[in-house]
């Protein structure tokens, strides 16, 4: 199949179409073995934009053994020199912001001002910071015995197999391969079958800079696509995001072969305002923790707000207004604030989610407004929705709902609060909103949660230590410890100089 031009490509319906119906293994785009597609949809129109390969066990295979040869020889090279390309992949993914963000904004229905673009320069930039840790592979030497020089190296794991959600595709993508391939892994990605598109068009762009078969793509569903890749001999070891039912099926299968997994699973994030917090900055978090811009659809989503008795009318009334404000609308014009939900199968869930707060006697109030516009009229928009005297046992209080749906609590006791925000079967992220050095501190001890913030509610960043707790996920992401930590293994080497 030939190949698109290298060129920044800003039409995205034509990019989605250059892009159709084709894996990249082995540094070149290529039909599925078994000739099958599946229509990819731009979620704001209902419309097709392109075809996927769909991926099976056949094609799956192919790209793992593509990957295994080009191992030996990416490993051997000096890790500066792979440090040094992936930060070349960083630059070169930067002349590419404006069209990687239109074009997950069109797969996705995010929105290209408040959300895609972001994302699309965050990407890069995870390309440089990895880039630069390359001379951080390296081992010690022990002080074991006067006559032997005992040292330890730093050696990769082989062919890494990662497999990523639709909701981040770019960045979370990035999170894994950038680290795997610099300590001299290569990679098999398998990609969201609502979000193909753009992580392809990644994948083509870094394999003109980066030797064949170092990093490979195959889109297909979780079943026919994903479970083969997991249970590959080949692959030895196995980076997921996605929801906890599906981190359990890969956590089984890699147990099975014995081989490393990195989970990162969903949230149900709390965040706790105290009584002397600030009004404005606090709302400011929510509107912005909640994700209301991505429709919610965010893992470290702030879907549980605890606010203080004093300030809850006023908080409510605030987040009311802020959210009314966002404009929902096409995600690709600038004046759009909110864009849609991801599938019609994401849809009816979170519909049915507020079915339930509501039949489960909670006030609920819609927000912002629906687009007018004709041509969205199939979109997948939904209105966000705040519930209050919602009890928390009900389930879009207790369960991920992964839409635009936030439930607010009134508080008046702060070791109730605390237990409250912990007692969740999730533990992923935690903000806190006070003034109160010493409350501050003391809840940022106590939560449950991979990371805990105060007074901002900032997103993923290298160099951040990121991932959750319990069912919210195994291992963290983005740091040089989770590169050695996830990527590498110590191989302890003696030599007896007798
Ligand atoms: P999902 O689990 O349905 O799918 C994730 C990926 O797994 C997809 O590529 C899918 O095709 C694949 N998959 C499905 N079945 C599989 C199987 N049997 N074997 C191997 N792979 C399989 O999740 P989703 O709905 O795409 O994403 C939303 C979820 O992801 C939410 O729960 C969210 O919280 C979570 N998430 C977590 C983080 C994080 O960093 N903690 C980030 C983003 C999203």
């Amino acid at each position: 199949t030939s190949m698109p031009s290298l060129d920044p490509i800003l039409d995205p319906h034509a990019l989605a179409r250059a892009l159709s119906g084709v894996h990249l293994i082995d540094g070149a785009l290529v039909a599925p073995v078994e000739g099958r597609c599946f229509d990819v949809i731009n979620p704001a129109t209902g419309a097709v934009i392109a075809q996927a390969a769909e991926g099976t066990a056949a094609d799956v295979d192919l790209a793992v053994k593509a990957a295994k040869r080009a191992q030996t020889a990416w490993a051997r090279r000096p890790a500066r020199e792979r440090g040094k390309l992936l930060a070349e992949c960083g630059r070169r993914l930067l002349l590419h912001v404006e069209e990687l963000g239109r074009l997950v904004a069109l797969e996705t229905g995010k929105a290209l001002r408040t959300e895609s673009r972001v994302e699309a320069s965050v990407l890069a930039d995870m390309f440089t910071f990895f880039g630069g840790l390359a001379s951080e592979l390296k081992g010690e030497s022990v002080p074991f015995n006067p006559d032997m020089l005992t040292v330890t190296l730093r050696e990769p794991l082989g062919v890494v197999g990662a497999i990523i959600p639709w909701n981040v595709p770019l960045l979370l993508m990035a999170m894994k391969i950038a680290p795997a391939l610099v300590a001299g892994n290569t990679v098999v990605v398998k990609s969201a079958e609502e979000a193909p598109l753009t992580v392809l068009r990644v994948c083509q762009i870094l394999n003109a800079l980066l030797p064949p078969g170092v990093f490979n793509i195959v889109s297909g569903d979780g079943p026919g696509a994903g479970a083969p890749l997991v249970s590959h001999p080949d692959v030895r070891k196995v980076t997921f995001t996605g929801s906890v039912e599906t981190g359990r099926i890969v956590y089984k299968t890699a147990a099975e072969k014995l081989i490393p997994v990195t989970l990162e699973l969903g949230g149900k994030s709390p965040m706790i305002v105290l009584a002397d917090a600030d009004l404005e900055r606090a709302v400011d978090g929510a509107v912005a923790g909640m994700r209301f811009t991505r429709q919610g659809q965010s893992c470290t989503a702030s879907s549980r707000i605890y606010v203080h008795a004093d300030l809850f009318d006023a908080f409510f009334e605030r987040l009311r207004a802020r959210v009314d404000a966002l404009a929902m609308g096409d995600p690709l014009d600038e004046r759009t604030d909110i864009g849609t939900v991801i599938s019609p199968e994401q849809f009816a869930r979170i519909q049915d989610y507020i079915a339930k707060g509501r039949a489960s006697g909670a006030t609920t109030t819609e927000c912002s407004g629906l687009p007018t516009d004709p041509a969205l009229a199939k979109g997948l928009f939904l209105r966000p929705v705040i519930f209050t005297d919602i009890a928390p046992d009900a389930p879009p209080a207790r369960e991920e709902v992964f839409g635009p749906v936030v439930c607010l609590f009134k508080w008046t006791d702060f070791d109730a609060v605390i237990e409250a925000a912990n007692d969740s079967p999730f533990g992923l992220a935690a903000t806190v909103w006070t003034n109160n050095l010493q409350k501050a501190l003391e809840a940022t001890r106590r939560l449950e949660a991979g990371f805990v913030q105060v007074n901002q509610n900032l997103v993923v960043q290298p160099n951040l230590s990121y991932g959750g707790v319990k069912t919210s996920g195994l291992g963290k992401e983005a740091t040089l410890e989770s590169m050695l930590e996830h990527f590498t293994h110590k191989k302890t080497v003696i030599l007896n100089m007798l």
